[in-house]
């Protein structure tokens, strides 16, 4: 693990939030980009060298809009720079951590991404993610990456 990427935080009102975070942050957020496959809209914002990640819910069945539903708003999960997402996973899966998807996906932000069950890290949600590379760049954001691992 390289280093904390950024942190997710599910918010009821993304504008809203976005305008609390620029207040918090003294900056206005970079990039808003909507994961239809997830439901789920997010803003990005710099601190330093990581980030803040405001997610949320596009559909009343997505992930995030299950988690405000259940927890409210807050942190909806931690994640960490990887070099290499795959062999990450296939360490990870073999240290008896239970991955949630097989193969990482394309996530927001140019990221390859995947979870982990917060059931494996003492209740919190765990993404690892990999900026994409030039030649990654045709998957379609939501996609799985199709290779096994
Ligand atoms: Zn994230």
């Amino acid at each position: 693990m390289k280093k904390i990427e950024h942190i997710g935080i599910a918010v009821k009102d993304l504008d809203a939030a976005n305008e609390v975070y620029a207040k918090l942050l003294q900056t206005e957020s970079y990039k808003t980009e909507k994961v239809k496959s997830e439901g789920v809209e997010t803003s990005f914002f710099k601190v330093g060298d990581s980030k803040i990640e405001l997610l949320a819910a596009t559909s009343e069945d997505s992930a995030i809009a299950k988690f405000l539903e259940k927890r409210g708003e807050g942190i909806h999960h931690i994640a960490y720079e990887v070099a290499d997402i795959k062999a990450e996973m296939k360490r990870l899966k073999e240290e008896g951590f239970e991955l949630i998807s097989k193969r990482p996906k394309r996530g927001a932000d140019n990221k390859l991404i995947a979870f982990l069950h917060p059931k494996s890290a003492n209740g919190v949600l765990v993404e690892l993610c990999q900026e994409i590379e030039k030649e990654e760049d045709t998957i379609p954001i939501g996609d799985e990456v199709w290779e096994d691992l």
